[in-house]
């Protein structure tokens, strides 16, 4: 049997292996874009502005993040208003610079509720590493009664992240660098699916809907061809499975239609832990996560080291122009890094400060995708009552619930990152399907199966990948020979 998998971001790139271990032919399309090669056209400028003044991730203004997305940008076409809207069109996708917490524990009531089987599950671990952050610091630095801690009040839970520990040296890990102990980081070389480096144009079926014959319209860099499949697994991110199923079934017949696209909003403060120090080496991504409602809204908290804020800034100084005010800041950070190597005090009260993260849940966005004069537009926005709620009541309530767990907020008000950054997509196309990923419109084979978070009416609180994958893996359920 011939599938194809459209994509090769995490979600294309599992249920392609997934499948191909299976023993399936499958062919896994999705664009390569080389961002080693100097980009001709790519106008620096741009590559070092893109989202200036702008609350973002740090990640977002890694320089061969920005080649990658002005490369991207070129063959998938898009207008954002007030919206990150962030696709690439390299290996794994934007995984390729996720932070890869996997919101295990927040997720645990989502994950189960899908009822996947023993061996799905199994698969699933064995092809991506789980890693606690507290266990590694318990057996690395001996740091057991400093996670008794994270025991004791059943609020704060360790982070568990995509991390291969056996790899991780030196005992640390700066997790916005690319690294080969990130899954995803790097592309896996040998799989048991053909990948084809092109581009799928249109999904094709047959006229007549008993004939459930599928080809693809595929684009590579030499020509551009037809391929007949059995299954269609379309796992092109959701803006990208939006585009492509809007294309192919000439969906957006009517202009005006604009659907709702599921994200997170952030909040982002400080936080001081003076019961939860981290070690002198630490893991420059999510340590702690929390989960807590607030009058029907999930929430859900990333607590990162305060110190990988130091080195993301530093890199960047080192990495940007070669001014004397940049050399300034330099010295500024060298003293603060040295005070903190130093003098006992100093690294006693940065070792406890968190910059943390808060995801907020999609009903407090009005964010829309949709397609006008065969344009793909996304339009961002926040609920009316925001501010007066979210960042006064909501946040006032939150930083109270916190104190109970002796956790100090230090911002009087915390920073709002720009619309559609949290990178965290979901729903475009969950109106044109039922909950089993195929479509509802009758003249639509059901052996086309959309598997990606555009399918998903719902957006888990905590970090969604792993929640997305399981899914995934349980929509392919039903192929069989
Ligand atoms: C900085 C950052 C931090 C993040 N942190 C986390 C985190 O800690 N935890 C977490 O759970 N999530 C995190 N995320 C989000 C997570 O990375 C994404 O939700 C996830 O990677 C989405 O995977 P995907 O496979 O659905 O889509 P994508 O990664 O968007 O992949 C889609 C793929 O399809 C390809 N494609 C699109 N259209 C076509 C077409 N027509 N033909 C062929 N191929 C096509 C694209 O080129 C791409 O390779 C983060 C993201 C970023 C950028």
């Amino acid at each position: 049997m011939n599938i194809a998998v459209i994509g090769e971001g995490i979600i294309g790139h599992i249920i392609a292996s997934y499948l191909g271990d299976k023993k399936y032919n499958v062919d896994c399309i999705s664009p390569n874009i080389n961002e080693i090669k100097e980009h001709a056209g790519v106008n620096n400028y741009l590559i070092n502005n893109f989202s200036e003044n702008k609350t973002i991730s740090p990640k977002l203004k890694r320089k061969d993040l920005n080649k990658i997305r002005i490369e991207t940008e070129k063959i998938f076409k898009k207008k954002c208003s007030n919206f990150e809207g962030l696709e690439l069109a390299n290996k794994m996708g934007l995984a390729k610079f996720w932070g890869a917490n996997l919101g295990y524990e927040g997720l645990s009531k989502d994950i189960k509720s899908l009822k996947l089987t023993k061996g799905e599950w199994d698969y699933i671990k064995k092809k991506i590493p789980f890693m606690n952050v507290q266990n590694f610091y318990k057996k690395r630095f001996n740091w057991d009664k400093k996670t008794a801690f994270v025991n004791k009040h059943n609020f704060f839970k360790s982070s568990t992240l995509a991390v291969y520990e056996n790899k991780i040296k030196d005992n640390s890990l700066k997790g916005f660098k690319p690294s080969k102990e990130i899954f995803g980081n790097f592309p896996i070389e040998r799989t048991s699916f053909t990948r084809i480096n092109g581009r799928v144009l249109k999904i094709q079926t047959n006229e007549k809907p008993k004939n459930e014959s599928c080809y693809l319209l595929i684009e590579t860099e030499e020509n551009i061809y037809s391929k007949k499949y059995d299954y269609i697994i379309v796992a092109s991110g959701a803006i990208g499975s939006f585009r492509l199923v809007m294309d192919s079934f000439n969906l957006y017949q009517n202009n005006k239609l604009f659907h709702k696209i599921n994200h997170h909003h952030i909040l982002s403060t400080l936080v001081f832990l003076p019961k939860m120090p981290y070690p002198r080496k630490y893991i420059g991504m999510s340590n702690l996560d929390a989960s807590t409602n607030y009058e029907n809204l999930s929430l859900y908290l990333n607590f990162f080291p305060f110190r990988s804020l130091i080195d993301i800034y530093k890199l960047e100084l080192i990495d940007g122009e070669k001014s004397l005010v940049n050399k300034i800041r330099i010295c500024i950070v060298n003293f603060l890094e040295n005070l903190i190597k130093n003098f006992y005090f100093a690294r006693w009260f940065f070792h406890r400060l968190y910059i943390t993260n808060i995801y907020l849940p999609a009903d407090v966005t009005s964010s829309y995708i949709g397609i006008k004069n065969d344009k793909l537009f996304l339009i961002g926005g926040l609920r009316s009552d925001f501010e007066k709620y979210i960042l006064k009541r909501v946040f006032n309530k939150l930083v109270k619930k916190l104190k109970l767990y002796d956790a100090y907020n230090l911002l009087i008000k915390p920073r709002s990152i720009s619309v559609g950054a949290d990178l965290h997509y979901a729903s475009s196309l969950s109106n044109y399907l039922k909950k089993d990923g195929t479509f509802k419109l009758k003249n639509i084979p059901k052996n086309i199966i959309i598997a990606d978070s555009s399918s998903s009416e719902y957006l888990p609180a905590a970090n969604p990948s792993l929640y997305f994958i399981s899914r995934a893996i349980k929509l392919v359920r039903k192929i069989h020979s």
